[in-house]
């Protein structure tokens, strides 16, 4: 038995940070890698951090039903791959989804089971000052963002998880835990523990 994770934040609150961090722990978790209509950053390599398609091909995907959640996100459209998923999860592998929370909330709806976690920043402050130092908006942008950001934070209670985001370490701490905790849960140790289990009747 194996869990899909999904974890969605605002931008500016440092997930693509603490996701890597998370890989880096050897946590053993298998990351769904997306497919997007955006262009690739400097540095972004196809198949590894996005499988880069043009709307064309994205629009035939997402009319195969071939995507478990798709959105559009700042003009650009994201999906995740159905079968993917599903080929990782029958293997046996733990899997983690970094979406967006349109997208997190159509994985609750078809996939009940997933355990949904939300990383807030410690203060809008901290955000601001984290999206205003990337340097990449425009104030219209900034002031656009800031309001996608509200919109973001008001889906927090369907979450199952918050972590805050003040220190990296702490929120990877905070990470692990619900992670660990997840795959103790009796559930999975039932599956997992029928030696020891058969042991004792
Ligand atoms: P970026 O373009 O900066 O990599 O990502 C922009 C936003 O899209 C981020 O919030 C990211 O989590 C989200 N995102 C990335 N992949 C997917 C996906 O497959 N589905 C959805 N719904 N959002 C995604």
């Amino acid at each position: 038995m194996s869990s899909l994770f999904v974890i969605s934040a605002p931008s500016g609150t440092g997930k693509t940070s603490l996701v890597k961090a998370l890989l880096q722990t050897g946590i053993d978790l298998s990351l769904s890698i997306s497919h997007t209509t955006r262009r690739p950053r400097p540095n972004e390599v196809d198949g590894e951090d996005y499988f880069f398609v043009d709307r064309e091909v994205f629009i035939q995907m997402l009319g195969r039903g071939e995507f478990l959640e798709s959105a559009e996100v700042y003009g650009n459209l994201y999906g995740t791959s159905w079968q993917w998923i599903k080929e990782a999860l029958a293997a046996g592998k733990d899997v983690l989804m970094e979406i967006d929370c349109q997208g997190a909330q159509q994985v609750r709806q078809v996939f009940p089971q997933a355990i949904s976690i939300f990383i807030l920043p410690p203060s809008l402050a901290s955000l601001e000052a984290r999206l205003k130092q990337r340097g990449q908006d425009d104030p219209a942008t900034m002031t656009r963002r800031l309001a996608a950001v509200r919109e973001e934070v008001s889906q927090v209670s369907k979450f199952e998880y918050v972590v805050i985001n003040d220190k990296l370490e702490e929120a990877l701490k905070d990470l692990c835990c619900i992670i660990r905790a997840e795959r103790l849960r009796c559930v999975r140790q039932l599956t997992q523990q029928h030696a020891l289990l058969a042991q004792f009747t």
